[in-house]
């Protein structure tokens, strides 16, 4: 958002000579491809003043007040960039879980220290206690199995011990409390013995134990049969205190995910022998897990660009896969750093496939730097053979695309059928479904979609409780190029784009800035995902690639390990792209408004309302006065977007021509785009190239030799009529 209006397009009359270009690319159509069009106000006022009156025109984006008062602040700023005063938290972890298979239950301790580099004293710290949407009565809004919840049998902070307060006084009214701990659902509230003054760290201990769902956390983590673990969700886990929210605590209902902060995670797993253990960070003693058969094969996949089979089936039946204990379980230790959570997966009956992928240049040394990239699945999972060639594509391709190496060691992607059947992400881990009754290509767009969130949210935090689309709508987005490059030719916007208009025409919609759960229940889907990638496609194709790309780059860039909201993203996008795009923001994003041009007459010029005026219509370079062709142009939805508009003429020529958006967001709903004499034009076309979703293709083209065969050939577009009166009925709606 900038102060100052910028005109994107000038409002005046534009020749067209020299505008023709056949195929334009989507460059071509945002540069010199398309001229403006021609247009005077008080011609399309008179042509239909009940639409003018009716059009709503997009008010400024205002961001929350919290992120005013953050601008006030210097922490944030509004050309996109964290501000000189941006500032945010650090906890470091000591984690340690132990698993005992036959119980199905997790016993887990951890110490916690909390770095408070907020300028503001903490009286009180919040943690998420994400497992207790298994307790008896936590609110829940999609079904979860009733386990119990995390029991808390230790809570010390900063070396005295808390007692569990009675008090279920909500969050925010805790004042003249003692210090305690008090569990509310699925939050940990901690009064500290003494406030946290800015620039100090406070030390936290807590022990814990919980029944481990089959399926848990929405079918995010739990156990199938009795070879598999995959947890997460497990421990208390700090919530963010941030700039422009302060302490985000919003419930953990089952739907939304998370909002997790940065720090450095050493975890401990304990497992019986035989249990592979992989996690969220390097494993820090392989020699002493890892039979050394195993450790040599994994060494070797470090340096192999095809995959190696670092764990056979036959290693499983032997129990070779890991080390044998003496006398208790085996303790894997890994460690994370710059990493907004962990997870882990433990089994003894997966196989293990990786191989190195290429990442770029992490220190800029000039070298290539590589990251493995593991499948861990059951041979139940035999499509999983592919997987790791699938994650290998992915990580590199996201590398390159978002111009971010993949910063972390590896990136383990664990077969968890039973537990779930799409896909979730944690930092360098991913838990997905066997896909056994689905096709290759769909373990490879999920393979994608989850490798794809280590950028998307796991290194931009955003708010994913409040703001999926900014991690799953981008990385739907950012699937669907990774799909493109690895099976050419195919439409991968295309289950996106008609997923979110199938939804659009049914009026099912619910805005992309409404908090993530508090769509209706089952409904969020379309504003998370189909609907962003679509709009993120759509801003692609107004921009032009390398205008988009370069600020989506830089979106990245500037946020990376920070934690950015919806107005950073599109301060970014027009800070970069020098465009005010306030409108698109508010059209797409803030409304469930949709995009409907159409093509409603061809005819002379001379034959329309409004001749004579002179105004509107593009000059007659060609031909003197009187000439050309008029074509009208209705713009039916309320979403303003430019109508880029494809006219070919009998002898093949042809012209690319554009409504300014500008028209429509003065109000207009109609436009009048003149072509000069010359052969006749034969055919109309909106968004030829398909960039912008529209609901109703069928009114975007107008075509000579049906329009010649239908009554009212002359006032009539091919296939308007229907739209029009559909769209008639849509406003009085
Ligand atoms: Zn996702």
């Amino acid at each position: 958002m900038s102060a100052t209006h910028v005109m994107i397009r000038s409002l005046s009359i534009a020749p067209l000579l020299g505008a023709v270009l056949a195929a334009s690319a989507a460059t071509g159509f945002a540069s010199a491809g398309f001229a403006s069009a021609g247009f005077a106000p008080a011609t399309a006022a008179s042509a239909a003043p009940a639409d003018t009156l009716r059009r709503p025109i997009p008010y400024p984006v205002v961001p929350s007040r919290g992120f005013l008062e953050a601008v006030e602040n210097g922490t944030r700023t509004t050309s996109g960039r964290p501000g000189p005063a941006y500032w945010q938290q650090w906890t470091d972890y000591e984690l340690k879980a132990t698993i005992r298979p036959a119980e199905r239950r997790l016993y887990g301790g951890g110490r916690i220290v909390y770095h408070n580099r907020s300028p503001d004293s903490l009286s009180t710290l919040y943690l998420h206690l994400m497992q207790n949407v298994h307790a008896v009565g936590a609110m829940r809004n999609r079904p979860q199995l009733v386990t119990g919840g995390i029991v808390l049998s230790r809570v010390v902070a900063a070396g005295a011990e808390l007692t569990l307060q009675a008090s279920r006084r909500p969050p925010g009214s805790e004042d003249e409390l003692p210090p305690g701990y008090a569990v509310l659902g699925t939050i940990l509230r901690v009064i500290l013995p003494e406030a946290l003054q800015p620039g100090e760290s406070v030390e936290l201990e807590l022990d814990w134990t919980f029944q481990i769902p089959s399926r848990g956390g929405g079918n995010r983590m739990g156990w199938s049969g009795d070879d598999l673990f995959f947890i997460a969700y497990w421990y208390p886990q700090m919530a963010v205190y941030d700039d422009v929210v302060g302490w985000q605590i919003d419930p953990f209902l089952g739907a939304a995910e998370l909002y997790t902060g940065f720090g450095s995670y050493d975890l401990t797993v304990e497992v019986p022998e035989g249990w592979l253990v992989l996690a969220s960070g390097t494993l820090l003693n392989p020699g002493e897990v890892l039979d050394p058969s195993v450790l040599a094969r994994l060494g070797q996949a470090e340096g192999s660009d095809s995959v190696v089979h670092v764990v056979r089936e036959g290693d499983l039946a032997a129990g070779r896969a890991t080390r044998s204990s003496v006398g208790g379980p085996l303790s894997w230790r890994f460690h994370a750093d710059t990493a907004r959570d962990v997870s882990f997966s433990a089994s003894r009956a997966s196989v293990w496939d990786a191989v190195r992928t290429p990442v770029g240049d992490r220190d800029a040394d000039g070298q290539t730097d590589y990251a493995r990239v593991d499948a861990v699945y059951r041979p139940s999972a035999p499509r999983w053979a592919n997987a790791a060639r699938y994650g290998q594509h992915a990580i590199d391709f996201f590398s390159r695309y978002l111009a971010l190496p993949y910063p972390w060691n590896h990136m383990s992607a664990i077969e968890g059928g039973g537990i779930m059947g799409g896909g979730m992400e944690f930092p360098m881990m991913t838990l997905m479904g066997s896909y056994n009754t689905r096709s290759d290509s769909a373990l490879y767009y999920v393979t994608a979609h989850e490798l794809g969130h280590m950028w998307l949210p796991m290194i931009v935090g955003s708010d994913e409780r409040r703001h999926a689309w900014m991690d799953e709508g981008m990385t739907s987005f950012n699937e669907n190029q990774s799909r493109k490059e690895f099976f050419p030719g195919e439409d991968s916007e295309d289950s996106d784009r008609e997923g979110y208009l199938a939804v659009a025409r049914a009026g099912e919609e619910g805005e992309m800035m409404r908090w993530t759960d508090h769509h209706y229940p089952g409904r969020a889907g379309t504003a998370s995902y189909s609907k962003p990638s679509t709009v993120h496609a759509a801003l692609q194709g107004l921009l032009g690639e390398d205008a988009f790309l370069a600020a989506y780059r830089e979106y990245i860039r500037r946020w990376a390990y920070k934690h950015p909201t919806p107005w950073d993203f599109f301060h970014t996008m027009e800070d970069v792209t020098g465009r005010d795009l306030e409108w698109f923001w508010r059209a797409w994003y803030y409304e469930t408004w949709t995009l409907d041009q159409a093509v409603t007459d061809v005819r002379e010029r001379g034959d329309g309302t409004g001749d004579g005026t002179g105004d509107g219509k593009v000059a007659g370079t060609g031909n003197g006065t009187g000439g050309g062709t008029e074509i009208v142009i209705r713009d039916l939805g309320l979403v303003p977007m430019p109508a880029r508009v494809q006219v070919t003429r009998e002898d093949g020529e042809v012209l690319d021509l554009e409504v300014s958006v500008d028209t429509w967001l003065a109000g207009a709903a109609e436009a009048v785009l003149t072509v000069p004499s010359g052969s006749p034009v034969v055919r109309v076309e909106i968004d030829p190239e398909g960039l912008f979703p529209d609901v109703d293709r069928d009114n975007n083209v107008w075509d000579a030799a049906e329009s010649a065969g239908s009554e009212g050939a002359e006032s009539e577009g091919a296939g308007s009529e229907g739209a029009e009166s559909e769209n008639e009925a849509g406003r009085e709606g």
